[in-house]
């Protein structure tokens, strides 16, 4: 997944938080160029190491 705006990796985006929904975990992103995006990881993506992190 890249950035809409200048096509960075999203993996240099910063985190700026993470919900816990019915689906999975939405997280909220903030590229260096100031583009906010929203991921969605449904349960069956996210292993139980990012739930620890999440929850940290
Ligand atoms: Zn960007």
């Amino acid at each position: 997944m890249r950035c809409a705006q200048c096509g960075r990796p999203a993996a240099e985006a910063r985190t700026i938080s993470t919900h816990h929904t019915s689906d999975g975990w939405v997280r909220y992103k903030r590229c260096a160029c100031g583009s906010v995006s929203i991921e969605l990881l449904t349960l069956e993506d996210t292993r139980p190491r990012d739930l620890h992190a999440a929850r940290a």
